[in-house]
């Protein structure tokens, strides 16, 4: 998490670098996505639109021209979503003005590519803290530099403890669609569309523009326990129950100890006074310390979550904006230098994964994931528990009921072998998710099989055939997109 006086001086200096104009480029493009780096991918070239109007000729080019068109963000997603092979790429991030701030209703309307530092600098600076000020919801937790757009396409999700994914804050947007029109989308207004391009990954068109509910800005309080998972459920019901808004566990990673997966932090945020001071001494971690932790966390499972306990205890009870204290620092390329300490004979990085279990099954999923992991030496670099309501909106929703949602961040050698332990890590564990009527996540990796895919989204082949009723000459595309069409193409 950075401060406050931290975060208003990086992101003057990033508002400044955010201006490039088109350059439709002509050689093929290598591109990767940032934290697995496992995605790299030839493009034709990258156009970086200004406006609603460059996005519109965009695609009646491309239309007119035969091409096939991926669109990208702040490139997190990890299973090709955002690039697809020799295809003209769009990054959106140049979009990236604020539109419009209803103060008496709390809803922003900004372009799509607008990052989260971005949007949170901007419209602090429109509040300018007089009276009551609103501020974001949710975002996303572990890296801020994720557009609005990529938010919509994964219909993302925080660490508040009483809310849906994204799509319910999200009041409206625009998308360009495959002929190039500009079609609002609502609850009210093209509905289907607002229900499929959120968790959609960008394959019914462009958006370029949204309308974002705001909430009520406040102070919070951060309160920190050890605890262990058994009886998490009731710790979690136990602080929502108390008026607490935000919070997650994250779990020991140390394999050899009683404490795996077992023992972990619990923060909560609950409200106070909105008079209540933040002093400026505040503890927080700085990049150098987030690299410390991850280099232990690979060297010395005990000492990294021990060092991470201490720390996040020693921050009991100190105050944060609502807004604020959801960024995080995420130390780029941090694991070429852990590489490097280490001697690894391969490059490797993480790979994410998120498997989501009914409530009441948490317990019972942990011990099992304990065992597997212990079993099959799967290396758990960090992972966390929290929690999503039901999602009643998105067409393909990932938060079919109240769901735990566990996090596993593993080790992945950039090898045969490496990808293989992965993949079979990530199919055990969304087989164990299966059986308990959870689901996994899409944005991380496409490493399920047709019937994993089929028993967490029945409507997955449904979804594939909408898309090509809206885009029938496939103008967007991905290789993510590719694959599952490959996979299910005796259904399309
Ligand atoms: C370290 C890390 C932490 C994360 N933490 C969380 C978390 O806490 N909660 C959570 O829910 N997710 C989390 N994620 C996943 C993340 O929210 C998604 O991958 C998200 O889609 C990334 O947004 P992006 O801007 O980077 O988009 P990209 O990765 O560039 O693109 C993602 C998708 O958005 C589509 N897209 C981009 N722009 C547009 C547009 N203008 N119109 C239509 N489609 C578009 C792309 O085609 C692609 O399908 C995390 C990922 C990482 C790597």
């Amino acid at each position: 998490m950075i401060s406050r006086r931290e975060f208003m001086a990086g992101s003057v200096a990033l508002v400044a670098a955010a201006s490039s104009r088109l350059v439709p480029k002509s050689e093929s493009i290598l591109v990767n996505d940032i934290h697995s780096q496992l995605n790299s991918t030839h493009v034709q070239g990258i156009s970086q639109p200004q406006s609603l109007e460059d996005v519109q000729s965009i695609v009646r080019t491309a239309r007119k021209d035969r091409n096939v068109i991926s669109i990208a963000g702040g490139r997190h997603a990890m299973g090709g979503q955002q690039f697809g092979t020799d295809t003209l790429l769009i990054d959106i991030r140049n979009l990236n003005r604020v539109i419009n701030l209803d103060r008496e209703h709390g809803i922003i309307e900004v372009e799509a590519g607008i990052e989260w530092p971005e949007l949170i600098a901007r419209y602090l600076t429109l509040q300018n803290a007089d009276g009551q000020a609103w501020g974001i919801a949710q975002k996303q937790t572990g890296a801020d530099r994720l557009t609005m757009a990529g938010t919509i396409a994964a219909n993302a999700h925080g660490r508040g403890l009483k809310m849906k994914p994204f799509v319910s804050d999200v009041e409206s947007f625009v998308l360009v669609d495959a002929t190039g029109t500009a079609r609002t989308c609502s609850r009210t207004e093209n509905s289907d569309l607002f229900r499929l391009v959120h968790g959609g990954y960008g394959l019914f068109g462009i958006v370029t523009s949204l309308q974002l509910r705001l909430a009520p800005r406040k102070k919070v309080e951060r309160i920190v326990e050890i605890r262990l998972a058994d009886d998490l459920m009731g710790g979690f019901e136990k602080r929502i129950a108390d008026g607490f808004q935000y919070g997650d566990f994250q779990f020991s990673i140390d394999h050899a100890s009683e404490d795996f997966l077992h023992k972990g932090v619990f923060s909560c945020y609950r409200p106070v006074p909105i008079d209540t001071p933040i002093p400026p001494a505040e503890k927080e971690l700085s990049n150098d310390n987030w690299k410390q932790l991850l280099y232990l966390a690979h060297t010395d499972e005990k000492q990294a979550f021990s060092k991470y306990a201490e720390y996040y205890l020693s921050t009991n009870g100190q105050v944060y904006w609502s807004d604020l204290h959801q960024l995080s620092i995420y130390p780029d390329n941090y694991h070429r230098e852990i590489d490097k300490k280490i001697h690894a004979p391969y490059p490797a990085t993480e790979m994410i994964t998120e498997i989501n279990v009914p409530r009441l099954a948490l317990k019972g999923f942990l011990d099992e994931v304990r065992e597997d992991f212990r079993k099959n030496s799967v290396a758990l670099i960090y992972g966390t528990v929290r929690l999503i309501e039901r999602d009643d909106e998105s067409f393909l929703p990932w938060a079919k009921q109240p769901y735990a949602c566990t996090i596993f961040n593993l080790h992945t050698v950039h090898s045969p072998e490496g990808f293989q332990r992965s993949e079979r890590a990530f199919r055990r564990l969304i087989d164990m998710a299966a059986r308990c009527e959870g689901t996994y996540y899409l944005t991380y990796h496409r490493y399920a099989t047709r019937n994993q895919v089929e028993s967490c989204y029945p409507q997955f082949a449904e979804f594939l055939r909408l898309k090509k009723k809206y885009d029938p000459e496939e103008r967007f595309q991905s290789d993510w997109y590719r694959h599952y069409r490959a996979m299910f193409t005796d259904s399309l």
